[in-house]
């Protein structure tokens, strides 16, 4: 097993994943509940859009033979018979020669088909003059022409937002089935790991890396379980991964996947069963990187594991670039859950040892509609965590390229 290209790593990788099963991996919650939600379900309403013939103005619901051949100096007389608001059900129906005063949004009454327009009318008593023929079916909303009862109103695996929850809402649907949420296990590995409140003493460091991922995981639509610091010894690293396997479907650790002596972790994975389909990537950051899935005994689906490097540039670049679309399609999503790449300007110079695909932290800005890329300032080194800070874009140079030069077309992964 070689170093494989990313396209290559990534085809395994998505490849692999199983999304959450339509019937078992899904739970009912209230409408509200399921905002950022994914739809498990495909939803059919019972109601046509609009519910009945409706006027889209406010003025007249008039025959259209009554009102077809009227002028300014011949306009139509007819009778005002009744006052329709909106929400209330017309009590008369529009014989010839008659006419209903309607408000936006109000039930047409039957025997009318067309609305008039207050602006072209004038009132004398209990009379209304048209002064303009209007066309046929004028400002009429038809009951069903946005949407025919029992055909489909929301296809499942869709992301719920504002749009689709008020789509549901209008359809009354207040309970709907959603995919679960990911459970995805985060450990770190290192001898040399602290955490935020530890005392930092010479040769420490903190781990970073749980809080990152546990953020990108969330972010991600998935449930992070930070299972904390793991020492560099196989029986604690090997215990910590059994029980994350065994209570998540994906378990991303960082760190330990190098070739340095204190790197067990694919030896671990070997001797838990895993099927282990990728070593390394030609990716810079972030080569040495483990996939393996743990194929399960039972009905459930297999577990993925992601081994990132340590370094807290190479974990971060590699969850953007694998994890988070590998969790993204697990989670239920039908479609848009791969890397969302944009064509950018560069402001810099960006430069690569032309061996790896590269990837080059920075800002994406909109200038006059065009996207620009602004490398991030300091160190482009894996271990430099704190210019990453602020990061939104990756900028992407192929293997085989050292250079592309100020002005030029980039492409840039988007990253959140
Ligand atoms: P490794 O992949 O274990 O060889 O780690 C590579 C580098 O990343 C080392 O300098 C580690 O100290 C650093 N590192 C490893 N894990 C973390 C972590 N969880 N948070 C921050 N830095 C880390
Ligand atoms: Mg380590």
């Amino acid at each position: 097993m070689g170093m494989l290209a990313v396209k290559e790593a990534e085809a395994i990788i998505l490849d692999l994943v199983q999304p959450l099963d339509r019937e078992r991996d899904t739970e009912v919650v209230d409408l509200l509940a399921g905002a950022d939600r994914i739809l498990a379900a495909a939803v059919t309403s019972q109601l046509d859009f609009p519910h009945w013939d409706n006027s889209a103005m406010d003025g007249y619901a008039v025959r259209y033979a009554d009102v077809q051949s009227c002028s300014a100096e011949q306009p139509a007389v007819l009778e005002i018979v009744e006052e329709i608001p909106a929400g209330y059900q017309p009590q008369r129906s529009i014989e010839p020669g008659q006419a209903a005063r309607i408000l936006t949004g109000a039930m047409m009454p039957s025997g009318a088909d067309t609305v008039v327009m207050q602006e072209v009318t004038r009132i004398e008593g209990d009379r209304v003059f048209i002064h303009s023929a209007p066309e046929s079916q004028a400002f009429v909303r038809h009951q069903g022409s946005f949407y025919k009862a029992g055909t489909s109103l929301l296809p499942p695996g869709i992301l719920l937002g504002a749009t689709e929850i008020a789509v549901l809402a209008s359809a009354q649907c207040t309970q709907l089935s959603v995919y679960r949420r990911p459970r995805v296990a985060i450990l770190s590995t290192g001898d040399e790991l602290v955490t935020p409140e530890g005392p930092l003493q010479p040769g420490k460091l903190v781990d970073s890396n749980q809080y990152a991922l546990a953020v990108l995981v969330a972010h991600s639509g998935g449930i992070p379980q930070m299972r904390g610091i793991v020492p560099d010894e196989p029986e604690a690293l090997k215990s910590a991964i059994a029980q994350a396997v065994a209570s998540a479907d994906i378990v991303i650790s960082s760190g330990g996947v190098s070739v340095g002596d204190y790197d067990y972790v694919d030896e671990i994975l070997a001797s838990l069963g895993a099927e282990i389909h990728i070593r390394a990537i030609a990716i810079k950051p972030g080569k040495p990187l483990t996939f393996a899935t743990f194929t399960p005994n039972t009905t459930q689906h297999s577990v993925l594991y992601f081994g990132l490097p340590g370094n807290p540039v190479s974990s971060l670049v590699t969850f953007w670039r694998f994890v988070q679309p590998a969790l993204r399609k697990l989670s239920g999503l039908s479609q848009s859950w791969g890397p969302k790449f944009v064509q950018a300007r560069t402001y810099h110079d960006l430069r690569s040892d032309g061996k790896r695909e590269t990837y080059l932290w920075g800002k994406l800005h909109l200038v006059d509609g065009i996207y620009e890329f602004h490398l991030a300032g300091g160190s482009h080194s894996s271990g430099n965590l704190i210019n990453l800070a602020q990061t939104n874009g990756l900028a992407v140079l192929p293997q085989g390229i050292k250079a592309i030069a100020p002005g030029e077309i980039v492409q840039v992964l988007q990253v959140i």
